[in-house]
């Protein structure tokens, strides 16, 4: 036989595309030259009804001297009636959708560019030679040979076994699929899970062994044995069977484990997971890893590999994974997802839809079992997870419903209670407030005023935590529930029905205040607070405070004027006192240090007022030892 001719006619149109655009992701070609090859073993396979004690596999060869790729398959095989038939006429149909797609002008192309198929070999050779031989009894092997994929030539072949080599001459360009190492990293990244045990062959390697000289191998020292010295293409580079294919009753926690180092290429062990496991009414198989997250929430970058039966597709697809599931890591194995078209279009598809939210439903019933049955083990996940958690609740309405009630509070006190613990245990003492602290350290006074009085003060302390917030109050359906930093309020320390002193005329002190302190806008209130031995306490409003810091986080130019109100104590004896007293320099120096003292309580002094409050307490020390004296 000798045939020369032309590729169908479509490949005048799109091998000159293939080739232009695709200069990223080049590397998927060998994605497409091995899965052709575990497909023809599967299809072998079938074809005789099972084939065992066969060591049927995938061969990839690196020739760099010979400046060639090869791939071979003891699989199915194809007659030149097969080759005419699948090669020649119809192999452009999944490419020809991708270029209908790619040629949509969408900036993020087709997902991992899939279904470009046997041709996406022209991507990285100048001539692409199928040396086959079908299974079929009394077959005749046939050489297939294109230069640009547009024209080929095909003619006998010699070959005797069954099976195929794809061989793949590399262009100058492309030089870097000649080295082992680089190919070696491809096979990982798209191979890795494949169905059929793949073998990776460097000639240059094996070569450079034959030509040592017998003796000069290492014998007598066995440590000196390195392990690249052990016949590298005895071990497939692949995991034939990966866990989230199997049942989760029969996957140990050290195989999980062992998955997620494997896949992310880490020694880290992950917190927990999930493993999705459904047959219908869709198929999705997958397992979901929950990472130790880092606390500055924002740069921690999950990643979830998606995989069309065992071949890998591409890294974080937004469009089929909930966006906040993102800060996980793991694998979706999904043969159903249609792959061959565009982003824009997985992202407004009904069954994409249904996938997502069925991933989101056993994350949240996940979070829920672990909550019910070992709720101290959650509780210890709690800090790694809740950003997670938060911004899953802002993002997806249904998913906070689904968790709401297993959401922590982490107390100062290193306590978790949810929502509903906090309120039952604050009832009455807190109104219906939850009280919290971005800062424990700096703000311990004022954190001190409300533990001191049994109420639990909540620590909300990163970027997600104010968007949490505000989305609880306003977004998430909490009957009447705000949040309020200590130093915001002072309903959690009123005594009520308290006997307030009618002495205490609350303009008058506000009068005095603001003269003493010279300041023109300052807003006193007395209040009854169940402290008798608190005078005073410092608060900003907790809206134009988060508003405030809101507009300086988005670096706005504006800054709005801070707006604090002074509480005195109609309880405490001090500021009963200072209310009969005679106005004059005794007076206020008494009221300076006691705005001081309620400075204090929310955040340290810097460094002019430490001075100036330093200086003034050893004037009040000098007086009262003067008193003494008398
Ligand atoms: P697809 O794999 O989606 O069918 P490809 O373009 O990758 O599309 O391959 C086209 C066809 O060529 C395959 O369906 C198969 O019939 C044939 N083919 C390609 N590679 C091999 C191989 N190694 N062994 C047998 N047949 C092959
Ligand atoms: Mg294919």
């Amino acid at each position: 036989m000798n045939q020369n001719g032309s590729i169908s006619i479509d490949a005048q149109n799109i091998m000159p595309v293939i080739k232009r655009w695709l200069y990223s992701d080049k590397d998927i070609f060998i994605r497409e030259m091995v899965s052709n090859g575990c497909d023809a073993i599967t299809k072998y396979k079938l074809a005789k009804g099972g084939a065992e004690g066969e060591d049927l596999r995938v061969t990839v060869t690196v020739d760099a001297e010979a400046g060639e790729l090869r791939f071979t398959d003891n699989g199915i095989g194809m007659t030149a009636e097969e080759v005419e038939k699948y090669i020649n006429q119809v192999a452009f149909s999944g490419a020809e959708e991708f270029l209908k797609n790619y040629q949509g002008g969408e900036k993020d192309g087709i997902i991992g560019h899939f279904g470009l198929g046997f041709y996406s070999a022209f991507m990285v050779a100048d001539k692409v030679t199928i040396d086959t031989l079908s299974f079929q009894e009394n077959a005749k092997p046939v050489i297939w040979e294109s230069e640009d994929g547009m024209s080929f030539a095909m003619r006998d072949g010699g070959r005797t076994q069954r099976g195929t080599t794809i061989t793949l001459h590399i262009m100058e360009d492309e030089k870097e699929f000649l080295d082992g190492v680089r190919v070696r990293e491809v096979l990982d990244r798209y191979c890795g899970y494949m169905s059929v045990p793949i073998y990776l062959e460097d000639l240059a390697l094996i070569r450079k062994k034959e030509a040592a000289p017998k003796d000069e191998q290492p014998k007598e020292n066995g440590a000196e044995k390195a392990p690249e010295e052990q016949p590298e293409e005895e071990k497939p580079i692949n995991d034939t069977h990966p866990l989230w294919l199997k049942a989760p009753r029969e996957c140990t926690d050290e195989e999980y484990k062992e998955t997620y180092r494997r896949l992310f290429h880490t020694y880290e062990d992950p917190l927990f997971w999930v493993h999705l496991n459904v047959d219908y009414p869709f198929n999705l198989k997958g397992i979901l890893y929950f990472p130790r997250i880092r606390r500055d929430f924002g740069a921690n970058d999950g990643e979830i590999k998606l995989f069309n039966r065992q071949v890998f597709v591409a890294d974080n697809i937004k469009e089929v994974i909930p966006e906040f599931l993102m800060l996980l890591k793991g694998v979706i194995d999904c043969p159903d997802l249609p792959l061959n078209v565009s982003r824009s279009f997985l992202q407004n598809d009904g069954y994409v839809k249904r996938l997502s939210q069925h991933i989101t439903k056993k994350v949240a019933d996940k979070l829920n079992a672990l909550f019910n049955t070992e709720r101290k083990t959650y509780e210890g996940y709690w800090n790694d997870i809740a950003p997670f958690v938060k911004y899953g609740c802002i993002r997806d309405e249904k998913f906070y419903e689904m968790v709401k009630n297993v959401i922590l509070l982490h107390t100062v006190k290193d306590e978790y209670l949810t929502v509903d613990e906090y309120r039952s245990r604050n009832e009455g003492k807190a109104e219906k407030k939850i009280f919290y602290t971005t800062e424990p350290q700096r703000q311990a006074a004022a954190v001190a005023l409300y533990t001191e009085r049994g109420i639990d003060v909540a620590v909300m302390d990163t970027l997600i935590d104010m968007n949490f917030m505000s989305f609880m109050e306003y977004g998430g359906g909490q009957e009447g529930l705000s949040f309020a930093r200590v130093d915001a309020d002072v309903s959690g320390l009123r005594q009520e029905g308290a006997e307030a002193d009618p002495a205490i005329d609350e303009a008058a002190l506000q009068d005095e205040f603001r003269l003493a302190l010279d300041m023109k806008d300052l807003t006193v209130k007395a209040e009854a607070l169940s402290d008798t031995s608190l005078p005073v306490v410092l608060v900003e409003d907790e809206q134009v405070r988060r508003y405030k810091e809101m507009s300086a986080a988005y670096g706005e130019k504006f800054t709005f004027p801070s707006r604090y109100t002074l509480v005195v104590n109609r309880l405490s004896p001090t500021i009963r006192k200072l209310s009969k007293m005679e106005a004059g320099d005794r007076k206020t120096l008494l009221e300076k240090q006691l705005y001081d003292i309620a400075r204090l309580s929310s955040r340290p002094l810097e460094a002019e007022d430490l001075k100036t409050f330093i200086a003034r307490s050893n004037e009040l020390v000098d007086l009262l030892t003067g008193e003494d004296a008398e």
